[in-house]
């Protein structure tokens, strides 16, 4: 019986198999080893995630070789990287791919290498066909080896059957470049070989040697930098004492790290009442911690003193942030108090920095990892603690395969390897919170500010009398500008708004048009003149009289920042204006660039959309005016309130942080809208009661599961075919489909999409009949160059 390996294949496969190989005598694979295999006529790389006892299939192909000997993964990263296929439909391949070190992918462009003597080559290449030899021709010249994309970009694809002609007879071959994308750095140092007795004999000759000498005798190792800074410009001197043989000169693995290490300031407050009693549930819970505490709670603190502990345990800590570049003052209080034991990953760091980062993590030379969703899968000695610090932000959902949410994996992993996880929220998911009141998650809740930092007031300003007939900013958000600008004081203004989502609104009474099947807003349609329901494409005319109020105050709306904009600069003409939104912010470092200049009071009044909600702390600001918490409440999406409390709550956070107090004020046609009234309120737990009957009258999570398959296609005949054909298949396995419908963003890159969304109480697996339909269905949509995207618990349906 021969032993067989599981490998996941390291290329993105449309597949979501794993492959079987027959482990050859001479070699010792382990679990999480890099090996090479066979596949598709060429060698490639693979992580082995399986021995498994039975053999596979008859007729399987040896492992060529092991990449390196020390396995790349570990068998828990193994495990959770099972968990994470088998929930979000995925292949193992992508899945193990997230816990790999930067930089050890393989490149997807093979390299093709000579196999024999090139005189021998060049002799031979006379005998074959014109276009054989063209090629060989071109590997010759570039030295023997070259890659795949050079010989296409330099003869052209109609010199690929040449090359597999070559491959099959032997003269070339084709494999995998594994070449590191990523090189160690090294810095040279100096160290002493001297002794005291030659010292002596040195030091009538040369004063200057000598010092250098003794130096280096003290400290040990040191760079040419650190010499110089120490003895004064030595470079000649050291040169000498190398060549005497009383210095010696080798080079020592350099990390680059981003954060320049700051050393412990010491200031560690002592804890609030409500802190402390945070701190010991967590470190008491023997599941999950939702911490539950109000902005200016003083929540970073309490993970400060969890991480304090993790790595005073020896253990390793990985604190995960929505956005890094958002949230600067979180890797700032961590660097001030863990100094060098901080390291910084995400996605704007260079290749050679995320390496070095990572790798410290790996030697446990960092034991705090902080980052974006991807940092859940540093790879750490010991793992004690993750903490998701504002668990609900939808960034912590991967838009790409595999589609995690980093929540889900920081729970899988804290089981797995026996770790706390803390999830951290002002107003956190539905899905936690409900977890939470079913026993799943601890909840622990910190309802004051630190300091008894008052909330600033917040008044909602019912627009259906108050209303501008034409524009934007009603009158009360008016006089309140007028004010704020006269005292010197700077407001924000805030408007979200999604691309898409033009919606109807009867300005009277505040009714907005919703599906009746699925209860989310309506979208309107412009090539149509419909407004439709994105989930299940019910449609309807636009209403000229409101259904609700028999008025005639129905309205299109959906205006954008711009539109604001110019609205404020021309009601004070004397004020400076700045605007934040995606088009003001294309380039990088632009979004820091207007924030400098709007903290620097470069402007009074900043203009924005949901970019300026969070985590922004300007002491200037007064005023922070929502322009209409009608657009996010009627984006077509069942978390539409959840979105609009969230960040609600989000931008009153922003008035008030300094002296002076704060001043909110919420313009809506809606203003009775629970979600509006309990931000408002402060009233957090109004909020999640009725939202979470809603849900469940609804049917949407966190009381069902859903799925999102996207059906693409060249043209939209085939797209809606198969659409309607999945559609059909999953409805005979008795799972509930809603749709399909043209996707909301109909046509990306020449590619026509529609959409359906497969739904199911959560005790019932809907899972396995859609990962069996999408696997069945991958074959023949494979041939027929239909793309299937599947989401498990989609954030974003687009
Ligand atoms: P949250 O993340 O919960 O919104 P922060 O962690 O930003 O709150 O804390 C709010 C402010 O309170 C910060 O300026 C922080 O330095 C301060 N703070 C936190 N804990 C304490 C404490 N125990 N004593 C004094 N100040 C504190
Ligand atoms: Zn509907």
């Amino acid at each position: 019986l021969e032993a067989i390996a599981e490998v996941a294949v390291d290329l993105r496969l449309p597949s979501l198999k794993l492959y079987h190989y027959k482990v050859p005598e001479s070699l010792n694979v382990r679990l999480g080893q890099r090996v090479l295999v066979p596949f598709g006529g060429r060698v490639v790389q693979g992580y082995v995630v399986g021995l498994p006892e039975t053999p596979g299939v008859a007729d399987l192909k040896y492992i060529t070789g092991l990449v390196e000997e020390e396995p790349a993964l570990s068998p828990a990263a193994i495990s959770v990287a099972r968990v994470m296929a088998d929930h979000y439909i995925a292949s193992v391949s992508d899945t193990v791919r997230c816990f790999a070190q930067p930089g050890t992918g393989q490149k997807d462009d093979p390299l093709i290498t000579l196999e024999s003597e090139p005189d021998e080559a060049l002799r031979a290449a006379d005998l074959l066909p014109a276009s054989q030899r063209r090629v060989l021709e071109f590997i010759l010249g570039a030295g023997g080896q070259c890659t795949l994309k050079e010989l296409v970009r330099e003869l052209g694809k109609n010199h690929l059957g040449a090359l597999r002609a070559l491959q099959q007879s032997g003269t070339i071959s084709k494999s995998a470049s594994l070449k590191q994308r990523v090189s160690e750095k090294r810095t040279r140092v100096f160290s002493a070989v001297a002794d005291t007795e030659r010292l002596h004999a040195l030091r009538r000759s040369a004063p200057r040697q000598v010092q250098v000498l003794e130096i280096l005798c003290l400290e040990g190792e040191m760079t040419a930098q650190e010499l110089n800074a120490r003895a004064g410009e030595c470079r000649a001197v050291v040169r000498a004492l190398i060549r005497k043989g009383y210095v010696r000169e080798s080079s020592v693995r350099d990390f680059r790290t981003p954060a320049a290490p700051r050393w412990k300031s010491g200031l560690v407050p002592q804890l609030t009442p409500e802190q402390s009693e945070a701190y010991r549930v967590i470190k008491q819970a023997d599941r999950p911690v939702l911490l539950f505490g109000v902005t200016g709670s003083g929540k970073t603190e309490v993970y400060q003193r969890a991480v304090e502990d993790t790595i005073a345990a020896g253990n390793s800590a990985i604190m995960l942030v929505p956005e890094i570049s958002l949230t600067p003052q979180m890797v700032r209080a961590l660097t001030s108090r863990f100094g060098k034991e901080v390291a910084v990953l995400h996605s704007m760091l260079s290749a050679g920095e995320r390496y070095d980062e990572w790798t410290r993590a790996k030697l446990g030379r960092a034991r705090v990892v902080v980052g974006a969703r991807s940092a859940v899968f540093a790879q750490v000695p010991k793992l004690g603690l993750v903490v998701v610090d504002e668990e609900h932000e939808t960034t912590y959902k991967q838009s790409c395969v595999p589609r995690y949410h980093a929540r889900e994996v920081a729970i899988w992993r804290g089981r797995q390897e026996g770790a706390r996880v803390v999830l951290g929220s002002a107003t956190p998911s539905l899905e936690s919170y409900y977890k939470a009141t079913k026993g799943e998650y601890e909840a622990v809740f910190m309802r004051t500010r630190v300091d008894e930092r008052p909330f600033p007031t917040v008044s909602v300003v019912d627009m259906r009398g108050d209303g501008p007939k034409l524009g934007i900013v009603g009158s009360t958000l008016r006089d309140a500008l007028a004010e704020t600008l006269s005292a010197g004081g700077q407001a924000i203004l805030f408007l979200n708004r999604r691309g898409f989502s033009t919606f109807v609104l009867c300005t009277e009474c505040g009714y907005s048009a919703k599906c009746p099947y699925c209860s989310v807003s309506l979208v309107y349609h412009k090539a149509r003149g419909k407004l439709v329901c994105h989930y299940c494409g019910f449609e309807r005319a636009v209403p000229d009289v409101c259904p609700n109020c028999a008025g005639r105050g129905i309205r299109l709306l959906g205006f954008g920042t711009q539109r604001a904009e110019e609205e404020v600069r021309a009601l004070f003409p004397s004020a400076r204006v700045l605007r934040m939104d995606v088009d003001t912010t294309g380039t990088r470092g632009s979004h820091q660039r207007i924030l400098e200049r709007f903290e620097n009071r470069e402007a009074d009044i900043l203009v924005g959309t949901q970019m300026v909600a969070k985590g922004l702390d300007i002491p200037g600001v007064t005023l922070v005016g929502v322009l209409s918490a009608d657009t996010s409440l009627n984006i077509p999406d069942f978390r539409a309130a959840e979105r609009t409390f969230c960040l609600l709550v989000q931008v009153a956070g922003r008035a008030g942080r300094g002296d002076e107090p704060g001043r909110v004020i919420i313009q809506s046609y809606n203003p009775e809208h629970y979600s509006v009234k309990a931000a408002a309120n402060h009233d957090y737990h109004a909020f999640y009661t009725e939202e979470l009957i809603n849900r469940q009258t609804a049917g949407f999570p966190p009381f069902a599961r859903m799925v999102s398959i996207v059906v693409g296609a060249t043209s939209d005949k085939r797209a809606e075919a198969w659409s309607r054909r999945i559609t059909e298949l999953l409805r005979n396995k008795g799972v509930e489909v809603l749709g399909p419908v043209t996707a909301p963003v109909w046509q990306i890159r020449g590619r026509y999409r529609w959409m359906l969304l497969a739904r199911g109480p959560l005790d019932a697996d809907i899972l396995a009949p859609v990962r069996e339909i999408v696997e069945s269905a991958e074959r023949y949509t494979n041939a027929h160059d239909v793309t299937l995207t599947v989401d498990v618990d989609p954030l974003n349906l687009m």
